[in-house]
């Protein structure tokens, strides 16, 4: 029977295969999934690394659940079971309505990226305690990020803001510069504050991963009940080597980088103020291998979907898919933290969505494209 077992426990797939078929191929984002959620995690069967990833430690002590191999986002096993789930349908998901809007709160709009609605639907959402908490990410230093849960609108300023503690926090990434916030290791921390009814904000990683372990019912994910999902066309890595022949290409010192912003192209502001526009190709070099895998633009599995992509400045393109998803949103309307762009009549308002939705769909289709490129290669 011993043998026996372990013939069926072989027949499942584990962090071997992971191993084989991401971290091999060069394309593991080092979301640190399959270590937080790792079975044998009491036993030390995987140690995870920001810039090195998961390592196997010993394969006696992996349980060969499968948990890793399902929840990798670079796994595509679950995709009908996902697909299925949250209604997708092509070319971007399912959605309700698609517009141009905007905070009215002027704390938000100071530090926002685009048009601080993501930051002003959480806060509504906390205030009317729809939520007891939002896992988001604040900056701690040029190209730095580190995910936090918020649990009062208040603290949800710092996840918007581009201001930084330097000091404080720079030393922990000494082996390099990323703008990926490892929030998938967070989720872990949500089952020991016994928080309920959490948001999260992420990229289409992050909530694909999240999608996958509910499908599972991996706990705590069940806790998530709304989904705020970034659209994605890359994150950055890159160590000091890399940083020096960033710096000299774009004449431009890392450290002096204020904000950074990506829309039709990546936008950087610098301390002193400059607006600097790169085309995506500028900085392929420092785009994560991982991304250029990744099919995801338009965040298809989220309740409400955001990105600057499309609307004018001080704008975000918000994309409204589930019923949650609009509750809020026509809330927070209504309570007058958000606007709607107006555009003075119907037709104009169509042909703006029209134009938003051409967009966002020609972005994703560029995006599957490179994907089904970097698998052939
Ligand atoms: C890595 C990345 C790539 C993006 N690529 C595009 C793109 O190609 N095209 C496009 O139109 N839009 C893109 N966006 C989205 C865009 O930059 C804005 O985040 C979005 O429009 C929301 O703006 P806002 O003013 O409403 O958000 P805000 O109110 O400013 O709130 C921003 C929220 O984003 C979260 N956040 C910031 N950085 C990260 C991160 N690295 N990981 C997880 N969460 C984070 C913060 O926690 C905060 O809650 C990208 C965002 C990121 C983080
Ligand atoms: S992408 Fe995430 S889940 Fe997949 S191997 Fe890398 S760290 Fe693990
Ligand atoms: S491009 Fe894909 S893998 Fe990279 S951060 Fe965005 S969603 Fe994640």
């Amino acid at each position: 029977p011993v043998a026996e077992q372990k013939q069926k426990h072989e027949d499942v797939k584990s962090f071997q295969d992971l191993q084989q078929e991401v971290l091999d191929r060069g394309l593991c984002g080092r979301c640190g999934g399959c270590a937080s959620f790792c079975s044998a995690d009491e036993m030390n069967a995987l140690d995870f690394d920001r810039t090195d990833g998961p390592h196997l430690i010993s394969d006696d002590n992996c349980l060969k659940c499968g948990i890793c191999y399902l929840i990798c986002p670079q796994i595509k096993a679950l995709d009908a079971e996902v697909r299925e789930r949250f209604g997708w349908q092509p070319p971007i998901g399912s959605f309700r309505s698609i517009v141009s809007a905007r905070t009215t709160e002027p704390k938000v709009a100071e530090v926002c990226t685009d048009g601080g609605v993501v930051t002003s639907l959480l806060r509504y959402a906390l205030e009317k305690r729809i939520i007891h908490g939002a896992l988001v990410s604040r900056k701690i230093g040029p190209f730095q990020r580190e995910p936090f849960l918020a649990t009062s609108p208040d603290e949800l300023i710092d996840a918007a803001g581009t201001h930084f503690d330097e000091v404080q926090h720079l030393g922990d990434f000494g082996k390099g510069y990323s703008t990926y916030s490892p929030t998938i290791q967070e989720i872990k921390t949500l089952g020991q504050r016994r928080l309920d009814r959490v948001a999260l904000v992420g990229t289409p990683c992050q909530i694909y991963t999240v999608r996958k372990m509910q499908v599972l019912s991996i706990l705590p994910a069940d806790s998530i009940v709304f989904t705020i999902g970034l659209f994605c066309m890359e994150n950055f890595s890159f160590d000091a080597a890399a940083k020096t022949t960033l710096e000299k290409n774009l004449g431009l010192n890392i450290d002096d980088v204020a904000k950074l912003n990506i829309k039709d192209d990546v936008i950087i502001t610098t301390t002193a103020g400059k607006v600097i526009h790169l085309p995506f190709e500028a900085v392929d070099e420092i785009a994560r291998p991982a991304c250029m895998a990744c099919p995801d633009f338009a965040n298809d599995f989220a309740d409400v979907s955001v990105g600057g992509l499309g609307s004018p400045d001080g704008y975000t393109t918000t994309v409204i898919r589930s019923g949650l998803g609009q509750k809020l949103f026509n809330g927070a309307k209504h309570a007058r933290l958000i606007r709607q762009l107006s555009l003075g009549g119907k037709d104009r308002a169509k042909l703006h969505r029209t134009e938003l939705m051409a967009k966002i769909t020609s972005f994703a289709r560029r995006k599957k494209a490179r994907a089904r490129e970097t698998f052939a290669a």
